[in-house]
Order: structure tokens, then C-alpha cells, then sequence
């Protein structure tokens, strides 16, 4: 494959479709030289280059502006080794393939967030989560990168090999250069056993320790407008798996999580005052127990479209945090009818992750797509900014670099690695001149 020919033009749109471009230079390499020949095609034209995942950020961190390089065509799984429980990846490949193929080899990795829609490559560079306290994110599962740098050479690096690149990388908001593989520790598949039910949020808060210490994964959705908060319980199991029945499966997740919801939510778009009654409806669902593979428990689908904010804190300030964000919705007349989601991660240290050197507790919240979110989040964020609050890399916030900075106490490594491998910016965009400045 040769780039010398001008690329196909394209325009791109992201997941929730607020991110958009109308013509950029599309390139879908197969193999690394390929991925190589890009690079150089962008280095001769004097283009910035982007490469996306598969377009789940909110923010404008996936946005192209000259050459966008898709790798949806590359993500193949290159080697298994279930001694070591390693997987080594092309970085296209999205996490519910991968996910299937780790389960077919009696291996998974160690935690998800709630969907699996991702890339790996697009889900580490913004610091992708799900929850548990003993649990990182999935950044921190990698042991590995290959990635090819602003000169288009590839580096091969590890914790002990290219240590600095390695860190920063894992987390590199595709600053860094383009990652050609991962290698992910994994750990032996497994099952969770799944609690989900209704709890009052003021007891839930009074005994949000004991939850947080005594499950594996615990994650809670405060329902604005009422004391309800939906919670689930997963804990790991060596029980053989007890899945719900298709019927009720389809019932519980698409039916009332989507469409359902869905209905609601748009019913509340054009009728906003009648979202509080609404919502009280939503709590009442009752206690629902089985479990499953892991993978299958961690991941949903998701089909109603919204906006996300959402910002790591230290997790000893969640409760009171949280109780903040309830006072704002009552006072401030905000008609919410999406839940505020809440989870906890274990620290990690890597420079730009959420939980980089400390425990964390994340605050999410959700506008339905369509709707004004920007009074909201700013409030929101406000509070969030009183914690020295960090904001997921592909959800929407309104930081720059300067109030980001001292957030990070590995923020000054991570800028000079950027300047060591990328000086001319050749993968920078607008959200990265913002967020890491120029
Ligand atoms: C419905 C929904 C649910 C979500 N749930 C969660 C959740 O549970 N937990 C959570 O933490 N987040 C969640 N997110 C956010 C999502 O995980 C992140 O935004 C993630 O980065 C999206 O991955 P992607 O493959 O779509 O990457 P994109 O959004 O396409 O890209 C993200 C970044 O990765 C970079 N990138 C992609 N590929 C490469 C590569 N090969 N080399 C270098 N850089 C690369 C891009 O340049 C960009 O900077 C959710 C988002 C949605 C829409």
C-alpha cells in the first residue's frame, strides 16, 4: 500500500454525534508499515494526523483536522499466552471482540467499564474505568506498546524498556504517537454474581465504606428528583454462571434500560417539568440476582444517546461531593432525567490517569442528546473543582491546561516525553492544544 496518492476524503462524526468534521484526509491501514506510511504521508504534507477508536469520547479529543487514521481494519489478536495470561493486540481491535476471544481461551481481563464498544487503544489514552476499589482501569492492565512516534520509527516499550514512554503512553490521549499494539495482562475468566436493587441514597451514604469495602465492583445511579439511588453489587464467584433468561435478559436490559428509558427520556425533552414525576417511577423496579461471565456482567448495551460529564475525586470526598451535586438539583431547578452515576477505582501511577496516586471515587453525570447540558455540567463542575476534580479525557469539561496541571503530580513527565517524541505537534488537535497546551 502506497500513500503517495491522495487519501480518500471523508468527514467523521463521534458516538453521540456533538463532534464532528466535514472533510479530513481518511487513511485505514491493515499493517504497521502502513500505519508508518501515514505518518510519513503527514510529515510530507506538513498535515496533523488523528487517529481514532471507535469514536465513544464525547469531547473533541478524536477530532481530525488534516489525516484521520481508522484502524478498524486493524485489529486482529496477534498472540495468546495463557501461562503468563498475556494478550498481544492490534490496537484497533474493539474490547467486545477481544472480550469474546479472551472467554473462548479461559482468560478475561481483570475489569471493564460499562460498555465495550471501545477500542483498547482508544479506551487506555482517556484513562477508561469501571469500578471496584481494589481495581484499576484498564490502562493499568497493559504490559506492554508498540507505538510509531511523530518520525514514524516505532518503539517498543514496557515498564522496564522506554519506562517513561511506557507511562505515559498508557494513558497518552493519543498525544504521544500512534499505538500499533498492547499487551494486557489478563487474569483466569470468571463469573460475578449480580445484586442490582433500589436503596435509599442517605442510608446508602452513611454506610458507603462498608458497600465499597465489602464488594468486589459496587457502583451506585442516584436518580435525581427523588431518594432513590439504583445500586449493583457484582462479586466474583466460582459458582457456575446462573444468567438470566433471554426473555427477562431482553426484558431488563433493552427493553426497560433502553428503550424504555429511552421513551422517557424523550418524552421528558419536550414536557421538562413532568421529569421529576418521572423519575419517581424509576426506582420502583424491585431486587434482581443472577450472574454470568464477567465480561458479559461489566458490559450493556446502551442505545439511548446522551452527554457525559464525569470527574475522578479523591474517594473519601464522594459523599459529601455527591450530596452537593443533590442540594444543586434542588435548588437550582434543573430538570434531570438521566441518574448521576457513581464508582470507586483502586490508585495507579500513571501521569495523566484519573486515579493517577490516589484512591478515587468518580461522579458522572448525563444530559439527554439534544438537550442543554452546558448550565448543568458547569455547576457541576464547580463543586468537582473544589476536590482538585479530574476530568475523564473523553467526556466533556471545560478545563484547559493551566487549571489541569496542578491535578497531576506526574504532569510535568508527561510534557516532556510529549516534547521528546512529538516537538513539531504532528498529533496534536484543538482539545490537546487546550488540555496540554501547544
Ligand atoms: C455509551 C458510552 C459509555 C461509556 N462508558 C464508559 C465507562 O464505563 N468508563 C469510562 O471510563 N469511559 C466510558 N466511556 C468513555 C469511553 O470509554 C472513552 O471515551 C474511550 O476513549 C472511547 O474509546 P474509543 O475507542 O471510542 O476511542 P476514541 O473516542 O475514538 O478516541 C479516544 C482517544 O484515543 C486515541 N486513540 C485511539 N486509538 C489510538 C491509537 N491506536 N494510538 C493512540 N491513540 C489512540 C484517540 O486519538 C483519542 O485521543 C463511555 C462512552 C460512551 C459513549
Amino acid at each position: 500500500m502506497s500513500f503517495e496518492a491522495p487519501a480518500r476524503k471523508a468527514s467523521w462524526s463521534n458516538w453521540a454525534g456533538n463532534q464532528h468534521v466535514a472533510s479530513v484526509s481518511l487513511f485505514k491501514p491493515r499493517s504497521e508499515e502502513e500505519i508508518q506510511q501515514v505518518v510519513e504521508f503527514a510529515i510530507s504534507k506538513k498535515n496533523r494526523v488523528k487517529v481514532v477508536g471507535s469514536g465513544h469520547s464525547f469531547t473533541a479529543i478524536a477530532l481530525a483536522e488534516d489525516v484521520l487514521v481508522d484502524l478498524s481494519d486493524y485489529d486482529a489478536v496477534i498472540a495468546i499466552d495463557k501461562l503468563a495470561k498475556t494478550v498481544t493486540v492490534q490496537a484497533g481491535i474493539q474490547l467486545s471482540k477481544l472480550n469474546s476471544i479472551l472467554h473462548e481461551n479461559g482468560l478475561a481481563m481483570q475489569n471493564l467499564g460499562d460498555i465495550a464498544y471501545q477500542t483498547i487503544a482508544g479506551s487506555i489514552s482517556t484513562s477508561t474505568h469501571g469500578t471496584g476499589i481494589k481495581f484499576t482501569g484498564i490502562a493499568n492492565q497493559v504490559v506492554a506498546l508498540r507505538v510509531v512516534l511523530a518520525d514514524s520509527t516505532v518503539v517498543d516499550c514496557t515498564s522496564t524498556s522506554n519506562s517513561d514512554l511506557f507511562n505515559c503512553a498508557r494513558v497518552g490521549l493519543g498525544a504521544l504517537g500512534i499505538i500499533s499494539t498492547v499487551t494486557l495482562q489478563l487474569v483466569s475468566a470468571f463469573n460475578l454474581s449480580v445484586i442490582e436493587q433500589p436503596m435509599r441514597v442517605d442510608e446508602l451514604l452513611e454506610n458507603l465504606d462498608h458497600h465499597i469495602a465489602l464488594n468486589d465492583h459496587f457502583e451506585f445511579f442516584w436518580v435525581p428528583h427523588t431518594g432513590w439511588a439504583l445500586t449493583k453489587r457484582n462479586n466474583r464467584t466460582l459458582e457456575p454462571a446462573e444468567p438470566m433468561g433471554k426473555m427477562s435478559h431482553w426484558y431488563a436490559k433493552t427493553l426497560m434500560e433502553n428503550y424504555a428509558f429511552g421513551a422517557v427520556c424523550m418524552f421528558g425533552k419536550s414536557r421538562p417539568s413532568l421529569i421529576p414525576k418521572l423519575a419517581k417511577a424509576l426506582p420502583a423496579s424491585g431486587k434482581t440476582t443472577y450472574s454470568d461471565a464477567s465480561y458479559k456482567v461489566f458490559a450493556s448495551k446502551r442505545i439511548v444517546k446522551f452527554y457525559e460529564m464525569e470527574y475522578a475525586i479523591p474517594r473519601e470526598a464522594c459523599a459529601e461531593a455527591l450530596n452537593r451535586v443533590r442540594r444543586l438539583v434542588e435548588d437550582s431547578g434543573f430538570f434531570l432525567n438521566f441518574p448521576v452515576e457513581v464508582r470507586f477505582t483502586a490508585p495507579d501511577e500513571i501521569p495523566l490517569s484519573t486515579a493517577s496516586n490516589r484512591e478515587s471515587a468518580y461522579i458522572a453525570v448525563h444530559i439527554y442528546k439534544g438537550m442543554d447540558f452546558v448550565p448543568y455540567f458547569k455547576a457541576v463542575e464547580s463543586i468537582m473543582n473544589s476536590y482538585q476534580g479530574r476530568p475523564h479525557w473523553g467526556k466533556l469539561h471545560f478545563q484547559n491546561s493551566q487549571t489541569l496541571a496542578p491535578r497531576y503530580p506526574n504532569w510535568n513527565l508527561f510534557q516532556s516525553v510529549r516534547d521528546q517524541v512529538d516537538p513539531k505537534r504532528l498529533f496534536a488537535n484543538t482539545y490537546l492544544e487546550t488540555v496540554l497546551g501547544k
